[in-house]
């Protein structure tokens, strides 16, 4: 009989184990997706994820065609739907990859157990490079320092790519699959898209040809170019990572090879690269042990942290409308494009959950509806960090300066003239903090505080004190 293989976060031909061992078998394969946003706990997707999820399925779809099958679409349930199809089509195995938060575990352990003893089930690991339980501390437990956990993963290689199949065999029939076009994914009215279709090439190709051109132009300083925001020198494989138009073990393997390759690559840059995937894969290894990361503090003393709900200041830190450049500059990087640069979320984040006092969940809920990456493990664990109550080592009184990070990384305001424009003809000395420049200055280029750009919503100093006063009540 046939095999069904499940695609979940995995919607690639290159490194896919389920789909390349499947058709190893030389049985007839039926490829399925099941946009499930109905089984307990699983998270509706957001905004920016549905758009990216369009196309992205569009592009698999195709790719499956060329060879030779067809990808069948379901949308609900998905325990009912795989139970269904592999009834229908009377297939005798289902294949998967591997998925780690606790809902879809449990869904995933659900099929299976329903399936029963009839149907084999294979599953793999393929979208992260070390398996949460195979990582362990001396002790037998889990990690929750990175450091430590990098340096147990790092003594291992991970596994090689394993090739795209050369052809999908057909069975007698494909099952009936909804329409793509039906699902609704993509915005209308108002259609918010523009800015994220040109910044971004989507699918298993352009993922490709983009780490390419990464490797070509940007691993050889890729540790110091991380730290620029205004330079786009960094993968942006993010996105397709989160929906496995591309496997961390191809990106680990191709970095190393053009490092090889090319002796100007230093060990440093090429080990920094690595280091990042690896914190991903930390990510993962935390929710993975502790499945409420997305709901519940880790850090259990914040659980009766005074935060501050303000629907107001909430909203001015959502549209880029604090008063603070490099705030405002990421906040509507983030709206116009889907993503933001690793250093800006953190002083973005820094900023809702120090200086604002408001819960990080918040700023993990909004992330979680405009990101195209927004990923379950990483968006939670590091707004759980930023905000002070997660697990590796990022205190709470360790909070961000928003204008010297901001004449720090981004020095010739660069990245904030590009998102913040009514600011681009001040100088450098006046973009990191407009209200200490003189007047003349501000009025010469054009800016009118509080008419053409807001005024700091808070004050840094204060914020910080009232965040610091909050802090010795929950810190024992
Ligand atoms: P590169 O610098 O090219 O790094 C290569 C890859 O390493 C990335 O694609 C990513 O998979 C991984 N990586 C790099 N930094 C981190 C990190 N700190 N944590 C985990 N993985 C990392 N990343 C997400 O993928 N999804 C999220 O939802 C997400 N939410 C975040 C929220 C906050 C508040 C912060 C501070 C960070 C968040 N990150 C998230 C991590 C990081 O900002 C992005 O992974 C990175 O900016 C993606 O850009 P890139 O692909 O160009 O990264």
């Amino acid at each position: 009989g046939p095999i069904v293989v499940w695609l979940r976060d995995d919607l690639r031909l290159d490194d896919n184990p389920a789909l390349a061992l499947a058709a190893e078998t030389d049985r007839p394969i039926i490829p399925l997706v099941v946009l499930d946003e109905e089984s307990d706990g699983v998270r509706s997707l957001g905004g920016a994820h549905k758009w990216w999820l369009h196309h992205s399925l569009e592009s698999f779809a195709r790719s499956l065609r060329g060879k030779g099958s067809e990808l069948t679409l379901r949308r609900g349930k998905a325990k009912n739907h795989v139970l269904d199809i592999v009834e229908t089509t009377g297939a005798t195995a289902l294949f998967f990859n591997r998925r780690y938060d606790q809902a879809s575990r449990a869904v995933d352990d659900a099929v299976v157990e329903a399936l029963g003893e009839t149907v084999a089930v294979e599953r793999f690991t393929a979208n992260i490079l070390h398996d949460p339980d195979k990582v362990q501390t001396k002790t037998g437990g889990y990690y929750k320092v990175y450091t430590p956990f990098w340096k147990n993963v790092s003594e291992t290689e991970p596994r090689d790519p394993v090739d795209p199949p050369n052809g999908l065999k057909q069975p007698a029939t494909f099952p009936k699959s909804d329409k793509l076009d039906d699902w609704g994914l993509l915005p209308t009215k108002p259609d918010w898209s523009g800015g994220m279709a040109s910044f971004w090439e989507i699918g298993e190709k352009a993922a490709h040809e983009r780490f390419e051109c990464f490797c070509d132009d940007h691993l050889q300083d890729y540790d110091k170019g991380r730290e620029r925001p205004f330079d786009d020198a960094t993968s942006r494989m993010s996105a397709h990572l989160r929906w496995g138009e591309i496997s961390p073990y191809r990106l680990w393997h191709t970095a190393r090879a053009y490092a090889e390759r090319r002796n100007t690559i230093a060990d440093k840059a090429l080990r920094t690269f690595h280091q990042e995937l690896v914190w991903r894969d930390f990510n993962y290894h935390l929710l993975h042990h502790f499945g409420a990361l997305a709901t519940k503090n880790f850090n259990s003393r914040f659980d009766d942290f005074p935060w501050r709900s303000s629907a107001s200041d909430l909203k001015a830190w959502q549209k880029g409308l604090t008063g603070y450049p490099i705030v405002d500059a990421g906040m509507r990087q983030l709206w116009e494009t889907g993503w933001m640069h690793n250093r800006v979320r953190m002083i973005v984040g820094s900023f809702l959950t120090k200086d604002l006092l408001i819960h990080w969940r918040e700023g993990e809920a909004w992330f979680w509806d405009t990101l195209v990456d927004g990923d379950i493990a990483s968006n939670t664990a590091q707004w759980q960090w930023i905000g002070g109550a997660g697990a590796d080592a990022q205190p709470f009184f360790r909070i961000f300066n928003p204008i010297t990070q901001s004449e720090k990384f981004d020095p010739d305001g660069t990245y904030i003239r590009r998102f913040v424009p009514e600011l681009k003809d001040l100088p450098k000395k006046a973009i990191h903090a407009p209200w200490e420049a003189d007047s003349s200055t501000l009025k010469k280029a054009g800016v009118e505080l509080g008419k053409t750009y807001p005024k700091p919503i808070i004050d840094h100093s204060d914020g910080r004190k009232r965040a610091l006063e909050a802090y010795g009540e929950v810190k024992g």
